[in-house]
């Protein structure tokens, strides 16, 4: 891999995560503040002690995700997890993760994020997360355990699964492995 090629693909997703970032805004009219106490960021079912009530262990980021959340808050480098992936013939990088061995260093005392505007899409997506085939087929599903699915608004949920389908095709099926297994 030529160190253009890498910078490229890094400009690339950069300009993908930025309007990704303005597609999202709005409401999803979950009601996490008042039901929960961020059971689906990783390490508050620890805090907490109940792990009963821990319904996503790890969010998962897409190719440069990591440099670009790194860029944009100036948070360690060393708070990430790192998966490496190919994400074009013969081009690897490492795709960054928070789990529950590496606590997420942007979740306050109180379950509140302190990153909101650069969270992950992972973060930005949940309790519907995606599930990758085999055969490159997208389907979604909601999270178990999540108090706020009741309120979670239908219309923020389809712009969230036109999102994930508009960046299918840029997602690698090493990296469609990757996310699954995580
Ligand atoms: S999305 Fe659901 S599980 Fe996560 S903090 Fe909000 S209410 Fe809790
Ligand atoms: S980035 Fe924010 S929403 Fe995502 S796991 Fe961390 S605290 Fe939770």
């Amino acid at each position: 891999m030529t160190v253009t090629l890498r910078a490229q693909l890094q400009a690339e997703w950069f300009r993908r995560l930025e309007s990704l970032g303005r597609a999202l805004t709005g409401e999803a009219m979950l009601d996490c503040a008042s039901l929960c106490t961020g059971r689906c960021c990783p390490h508050a079912a620890m805090a907490t002690r109940e792990p009963a009530y821990t319904v996503s262990p790890v969010a998962i980021m897409l190719p440069f995700e990591m440099e670009y959340i790194i860029a944009q808050t100036g948070v360690a480098p060393g708070h990430f997890r790192r998966t490496p992936a190919e994400i074009a013939p013969g081009v690897m990088v490492e795709i960054g993760s928070f789990d529950i061995e590496k606590p997420c260093p942007f979740l306050t005392d109180d379950f509140r994020c302190r990153g909101y505007d650069f969270r992950p899409l992972d973060c930005r997506s949940f309790p519907l997360t995606p599930v990758f085939g085999a055969n490159g087929e997208l389907t979604f599903r909601l999270g178990a355990g999540c108090p706020s699915l009741g309120t979670f608004l239908p219309a923020y949920q389809a712009r969230l699964k036109t999102v994930w389908r508009e960046l299918l095709p840029h997602l690698s099926a090493d990296y469609r492995a990757l996310y699954n297994r995580l």
